[in-house]
């Protein structure tokens, strides 16, 4: 993990050495600009009098957590690592419960209103809010990244396998060693046609393998026709023998495999609205973005040598990716999306009936929920040291929350070190030494 650096006038120069970062601190050649992710001002250095290296910024899109790696084209180092969780789930679960207690009112109160809910259009590339935020997420960081580090491009996983590199799959024949780009393309292509299980046992979450529905010492092809995915028992319990035999007792599910072994997957199955609607509006930033597919991001991992984590998945997006990736000694940024607030005033409980009122207010005495703080709490049973987020009340008593412990504290204690941005850290940066400038 790099520190990100700006120059006197705030232009990204290139990210630095975290050790380089704390001698210019402690020298006072720099000052901290931001606490997450980490940037310093240089303040005797500007963009025109030094080498700026172009960065790209590399994205893994899931539906849960996002994983983002800004790497150095030319020589290839991960110079940080961004791991975001969306907030989709609880986005959805807010709506609905709108909805529900709508619903209710409306049924109490207005039972003979003429229905009214036909009558809405939705604008063009509209998407449920649960997936907007996903993207919404994605885009903030990308900005963000920009004003901190000079990017010059973007690449994104946009497909789950590149149908174009496979040529027509179902009739051409296709090696899909190991090691080959294709057997990824391919892997990932069976794994969306049989729906990631097995397809005799249809058990999920076990590592599948690639079986061949006529056994090749049969004179079964390597065309994709001819493929499934099964684990490791049925496969081994199946061995060479026909299908009919081996699903003597199940003709149903003979007949279903047989069937769909045939039909080839449509190419909208392997992109989803979500990426596209994500791709279209990073293109919007003017920067070239590079898509990739799943099959290719796993094939770059897999040949490096990789782990798999979401970051390093990202760093490996797109035929781009450098051949040799500097990744040693990175801990990704994890960032967790909290939202900005709720403006509902009314709290209800579950029936429904209102419970409590909050105040119009965002802040009291100059905090505001989502706040990260310094506390320095003197006395008492939770005396010492820490860094956490804050969620405010409206007296003198705030809930600070850490990762393992949330207690009450007095403002008097707390010193913000990062104004609420919609987000939660957690990082092995949080303890570096700073110093404000006023
Ligand atoms: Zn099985």
């Amino acid at each position: 993990m790099r520190v990100f650096v700006l120059d006197k006038n705030l232009k990204p120069l290139d990210p630095c050495h975290p050790a380089r970062a704390r001698e210019l601190l402690s020298c006072m050649r720099a000052y901290v600009h931001k606490r997450y992710p980490f940037t310093i001002v240089l303040q005797d250095r500007s963009v025109e009098n030094s080498t700026v290296h172009p960065h790209r910024i590399k994205i893994d899109p899931g539906s849960k957590v996002t994983g983002i790696a800004v790497v150095q084209e030319q020589t290839g180092r991960v110079t940080n690592a961004l791991e975001i969780s969306h907030r989709g789930q609880q986005v959805k679960n807010a709506l609905e419960s709108r909805r529900a207690l709508r619903r209710g009112r409306r049924n109490r109160k207005t039972r003979y209103r003429k229905p009214r809910f036909l009558n809405r259009t939705r604008k063009q590339g509209w998407l449920p809010p649960s997936l907007e935020s996903r993207i919404a997420n994605i885009e903030t960081w990308v900005r963000r990244i920009r004003k901190l580090c000079r990017v010059t491009a973007i690449s994104t996983e946009l497909v789950r396998f590149d149908l174009q590199q496979m040529q027509n799959p179902e009739i051409s024949g296709i090696e899909y060693q190991r090691g080959e780009l294709f057997g990824f393309e391919v892997k990932e292509y069976l794994l969306t046609k049989w729906g990631r299980n097995c397809a005799y046992c249809s058990i999920e979450n076990v590592p599948l393998e690639i079986e061949h529905i006529v056994a090749k010492s049969r004179g079964g092809s390597n065309r994709v026709s001819n493929l499934t995915l099964a684990c490791r028992k049925c496969n081994e319990a199946k061995g060479n023998k026909p299908i009919e035999q081996f699903l003597k007792k199940k003709p149903d599910l003979l007949k279903k495999i047989l069937r769909s072994a045939k039909a080839p997957l449509k190419d909208a199955t392997a992109v989803n609205a979500t990426r596209w609607e994500l791709y279209r509006r990073l293109q919007s930033t003017g920067l070239s973005v590079e898509v990739g597919s799943g099959g290719r991001t796993k094939f770059n991992r897999k040949i490096r040598g990789i782990e798999k984590h979401h970051w390093t998945d990202a760093a490996c997006v797109g035929a781009s990716t450098p051949e040799r990736l500097l990744l040693l000694g990175i801990k990704p940024l994890l960032i967790a999306a909290k939202g900005h607030g709720t403006r509902q005033r009314c709290r209800p409980d579950k029936f429904g009936f209102p419970k409590a009122h909050a105040p119009k207010a965002k802040s009291f005495q100059g905090f505001q929920t989502g706040d990260i703080v310094k506390a320095d709490v003197p006395t008492g049973k939770f005396a010492g040291q820490y860094v956490g987020r804050i969620a405010i009340r409206f007296r003198p008593s705030f809930v600070l929350q850490l990762p393992t412990q949330k207690f009450d504290v007095h403002p008097k204690y707390l010193k913000t070190i990062h104004k609420a941005d919609g987000y939660e850290y957690q990082s092995s940066l949080l303890l570096m030494p700073y110093r404000t400038i006023y």
